[in-house]
């Protein structure tokens, strides 16, 4: 089997079947190639039914988390997306298939050097990415339309609320350190209403305004 009749294959019987709806994410699900994300020596899974690890201790987002997550961010092509957590760069990749251009920032700069040579080669050309803290979020370029999260963070961190446009979607999985809930959360007259989704684990958001390094 090729890799396209994997990813055909991973969306009819990872997504459809758990209520992923969103026809233009499974599309996209379907189009960007997630073995390219993962080192040769993974390439053999990149479509199984689970997270993955990338190096540094970290990991590539199980496909259906990535699913989850860009469905409850209701993009429809016109919008300023940020990501924290770049990892691999598979869910940015996504992003970007769906949105206007996205801001991603990763903490490790290992990653993000694999992750940038990902983009080049695939020719994306509006994911800007940068290196630091994400918890600061990028301020030189808020508002932004849609925030999204990869790692599970304790709160929602404050300078991310501030940077979210009236009106505008984030999606983070927030909890302790061995499990979340995804949240979704919408900005109204300045004020976030939230919305409770699937229980999950992800690696630790690590920042001024998440977890430390000591905790
Ligand atoms: N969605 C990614 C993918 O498709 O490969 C997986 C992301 S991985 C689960 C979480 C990432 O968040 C890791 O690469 C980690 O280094 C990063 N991270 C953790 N804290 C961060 C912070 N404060 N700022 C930026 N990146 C952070």
């Amino acid at each position: 089997m090729d890799y396209k009749d994997l990813r055909a294959l991973m969306v009819s019987t990872q997504l459809i079947p758990r209520g992923i709806k969103d026809k233009r994410v499974l599309d996209a699900m379907e189009r960007v190639p997630r073995h390219l994300f993962v080192d040769s020596a993974a390439r053999a899974y990149a479509y199984a039914d689970m997270p993955l690890p990338i190096g540094e201790g970290q990991t590539i987002s199980q496909p259906y988390m990535v699913a989850v997550m860009t469905e409850l961010l209701e993009l429809n092509g016109t919008e300023k997306v940020l990501e924290i957590g770049i990892g691999s760069g598979y869910q940015t990749a996504v992003l970007a298939e769906l949105s206007k251009d996205v801001f991603t920032i990763e903490r490790i700069v290992s990653l993000a050097e694999k992750a940038k040579k990902r983009f080049q080669d695939l020719s994306y050309e509006n994911i800007h990415l940068k290196t630091g803290d994400g918890t600061l979020g990028w301020p030189e370029e808020a508002p932004f339309d849609r925030i999204i999260i990869t790692a599970g963070a304790p709160d929602i961190p404050s300078p991310l609320i501030e940077q979210l446009a009236e009106g505008g979607v984030m999606v983070i999985p927030v909890g302790g350190l061995s499990s979340q809930q995804l949240r979704k959360s919408r900005k109204n007259r300045g004020n976030l209403i939230h919305e409770y989704h699937t229980p999950c684990v992800f690696v630790p958001l690590l920042g001024q305004y998440a977890w430390h390094n000591d905790d």
